[in-house]
């Protein structure tokens, strides 16, 4: 049991409803002001420094990760900009060689210019945890699951790794989400969302999140918000929060979903790689076991077939848009080497799993059957 008493479902539904005045409101408004008349009783000045609707998320969002502090930022990538912009010119990162696209771009493109360097390793690999230290790292950085290999990596190790060379450790938790694993009760330091996939649910809006229980940590991630202007709007976190309140319900369907489709693929198609952290064929499948609750949304396949073959097979699909993001109740699919992972170069993408024929889905909470059928009847017709 976590230090919250209350458990994750009741705590969705019941955290931030502070703020709304005398008028009882059981949902609260949106707080749409760039600015607030100075002596407030709750200290608002400005929204990029702070807003209602802010607070009321941070709070839950700090209920669900079982953190102290939450902050929150206009997406993700705002989440990941915060973080890194706290670090200086000769700070190394060292990462998870498999990290989000977005975040590899951003720290080959943007912060290599300000000196940060970064250095990546395969955190499933145990000689990874022996070599963190001799890079002397500002900052270790992981993702669990991975995207979009779905590599599991042991977070309580490596955060035992990252303190015994004196670095935080950051997890990117949005493939997982806050209901199926909190990063802060392994040991991690620093908690990064993409609030934006599973905890909206909806695709309706663009918002991140870094968690904590380091009230310095916390300062400079509230610093970050406004001094960068990486504030999201009210409008977002209001969404936001009000998918927060079934996170719990969709995440269990979409697990159910994922692994009975991920079975599918594994018995009944001529799929060469089945990837799905529940699936008893995954490398890591008892690190998934003990550090997550389900296994999440997102099936990754490699269907063997050419590049044509797979885009064609994907154009055809009837339950499943080809797009980028996850997370949302619809189901979706990606082909990483030409969406998600365009920007890494390709003998760098294929070094690390991304070959062309891969595909990602994203398993929304449909009719299972339904979502079957349409990738069985599709494959028949490609
Ligand atoms: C989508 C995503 C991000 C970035 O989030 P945005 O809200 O799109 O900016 C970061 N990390 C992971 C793992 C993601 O899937």
């Amino acid at each position: 049991m976590s230090k919250h008493d209350d458990h994750f479902e009741t705590r969705a539904i019941h955290s931030g409803r502070d703020f709304v005045g005398e008028t009882g409101a059981v949902t609260p408004p949106v707080w749409l002001t760039s600015t607030f008349e100075y002596g407030n009783p709750n200290g608002f000045d400005y929204t990029r420094s702070g807003n209602p609707n802010f607070r009321l998320l941070e709070r839950t969002i700090a209920e669900l990760e079982s953190a102290e502090f939450a902050t929150v930022f206009g997406s993700g990538v705002s989440a990941i900009t915060a973080l890194v912009s706290t670090l200086k010119s000769g700070d190394v990162v060292v990462a998870e060689e498999n990290i989000y696209g977005c975040t590899f771009r951003l720290f080959a493109q943007v912060f290599a210019k300000f000196g940060v360097s970064i250095e990546y390793l395969d955190f499933t690999e145990d000689a990874t945890f022996d070599k963190i230290a001799d890079f002397k790292p500002a900052i270790v950085w992981i993702e669990s699951p991975t995207n979009p290999n779905l590599k599991i990596i042991d977070i309580q190790r490596a955060a035992d790794a990252a303190h015994a060379a004196n670095a935080p450790l950051v997890v990117d938790n949005t493939f997982s989400s806050s209901y199926l694993q909190r990063p802060l009760e392994l040991g991690a330091d620093l908690s990064l969302i993409s609030l934006t996939k599973y905890t909206n649910g909806h695709s309706d809006a663009l918002v991140g999140a870094i968690c904590t229980n380091d009230a310095e940590w916390q300062e400079k991630m509230i610093f970050a918000q406004k001094a960068l202007g990486l504030q999201p709007s009210p409008m977002d976190c209001w969404l936001t929060m009000r998918g927060a309140k079934t996170e719990a319900i969709r995440m269990e369907r979409h697990s159910s979903n994922a692994l009975a489709f991920a079975t599918f693929l594994e018995n009944e198609t001529d799929a060469v790689i089945v990837r799905y952290p529940f699936l008893e064929s995954h490398p890591q499948y008892e690190i998934a076991k003990k550090q997550m609750s389900g296994g999440s949304g997102i099936v990754t396949t490699d269907l063997g077939m050419s590049l044509e073959k797979t885009q064609r097979f994907l154009n055809g699909l009837k339950f499943f848009p080809k797009a980028e993001s996850l997370g949302g109740v619809e189901s979706l699919c990606c082909h990483p080497a030409s969406m998600t992972h365009a920007s890494v170069p390709k003998d760098r993408r294929e070094a690390v799993g991304i070959t062309d024929s891969l595909v990602r889905f994203s398993i929304g909470i449909e009719h299972i059957d339904d979502l079957i059928r349409d990738v069985r009847e599709g494959l028949s017709n490609s």
